[in-house]
């Protein structure tokens, strides 16, 4: 064979090979990276530096670069929706949040969308985007205990993780999920219950949905309440929601609190206990009450008594998740039996 020849047909390999991998490459899934901000994007001075950092020090970009071995197992993109910490969040953010999800997600060719977000506030996100979410297709909210910059940092596997979850099909149909130390929480039932551990994210009542193990992803149980593509909410005509305020009852607490509330324009309020004059004379103006608890874990089980008095109870939603649901229920309807219903089912 000459030598021209031999060159042609070793260019010809090396073409055949190249397009084969870009052929793989084009194959892997979709994932899109909503980031928000949170610790999973903050820097400290030094190694060490575990709780003294600053949030939005580290851009999407930087993220997702830090991390090639995502090239492996999804095409990524990413969209900024904001850089701040959690307690931050606001429903503007959450609102477009949940559109742009919306619109990603409709697109025949994604495949499933991450959420970076402070660790604070992080299962109320979660929890709006599992009630708004309009596809089975897997959403995995993600955060970090520790900063990007810290020794034995949890940010970035978790981050790794939570793209395992959402390019997979086999995560489908789970609602949201939320994703740190390993562990698949469904956004429902999981509550932050630690201020400084990785292993913070627990459902206390339900356990978790399954694990992200170096072997495969396994799931061992669904949950069972309406979400994402089965949920009657719809936000993408709404340019706000309704004001829902939490009143947290102790020794000696009175009713100042829900007064101030009612005077600030609240529609709904939820309560970790009664203060029947106080709810009645707020009732007549139109506000809608709401019974969790504050014990954060159990059912507020339901009683004559209270649907007497016009007061919905919360299932085993903490007060800062029933404030979610009856905002957005709120949306809907105003009346208790109604709203006591989609307790009931989300
Ligand atoms: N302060 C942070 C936040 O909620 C905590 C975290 O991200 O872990 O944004």
């Amino acid at each position: 064979m000459s030598r021209t020849l031999l060159f042609r047909k070793c260019c010809g390999l090396f073409i055949f090979l190249l397009s084969g991998v870009v052929f793989a490459q084009e194959k892997l899934p979709n994932v899109k990276i909503f980031t928000t901000g949170g610790t999973i994007q903050s820097k400290g001075d030094h190694r060490q530096k575990l709780m003294e950092y600053s949030a939005g020090k580290v851009a999407p970009e930087e993220l997702i670069n830090d991390l090639p071995e995502l090239k492996k197992i999804a095409n990524v993109t990413y969209l900024e929706e904001s850089n701040i910490g959690s307690g931050g969040m606001n429903t503007e953010i959450l609102l477009k949040l949940a559109k742009d999800i919306n619109e990603w997600l409709a697109l025949p060719e994604s495949s499933g969308a991450v959420v970076t977000h402070g660790t604070g506030t992080l299962e109320e996100t979660a929890y709006f985007l599992n009630l708004v979410i309009k596809s089975d297709k897997p959403v995995a909210v993600v955060g970090a205990m520790r900063p990007f910059t810290a020794v034995s940092r949890d940010g970035p596997f978790n981050l790794y993780n939570a793209v395992r979850v959402a390019a997979s099909p086999k995560a489908r149909g789970y609602g949201v999920m939320i994703m740190l130390n390993d562990e698949i929480n469904a956004a429902r039932d999981t509550t932050k219950t630690n201020t400084y551990r990785v292993d913070t994210f627990v459902a206390r009542d339900m356990g978790p949905l399954g694990y992200t193990d170096s072997d495969r992803i396994s799931f061992y149980r669904k949950p069972t309440y309406r979400h994402t593509a089965k949920s009657e909410f719809d936000v993408s005509n709404l340019k706000d929601l309704p004001r829902v305020d939490v009143t947290y009852v102790y020794q000696e607490s009175d009713a100042s609190a829900l007064n101030a509330f009612v005077k600030a324009g609240a529609k709904g309020i939820v309560l970790t206990d009664n203060d029947d004059k106080a709810i009645k004379k707020a009732q007549k103006k139109g506000v809608v009450f709401v019974k969790s608890d504050r014990k954060g874990s159990g059912r507020v089980v339901e009683s004559e008594k209270q649907a007497g008095l016009g007061i919905v109870t919360s299932d085993n939603l903490p007060p800062h998740k029933a404030r979610i649901l009856l905002r957005l229920a709120l949306t809907k309807t105003k009346d208790a039996k109604e709203i006591q219903r989609m307790f009931n089912e989300y």
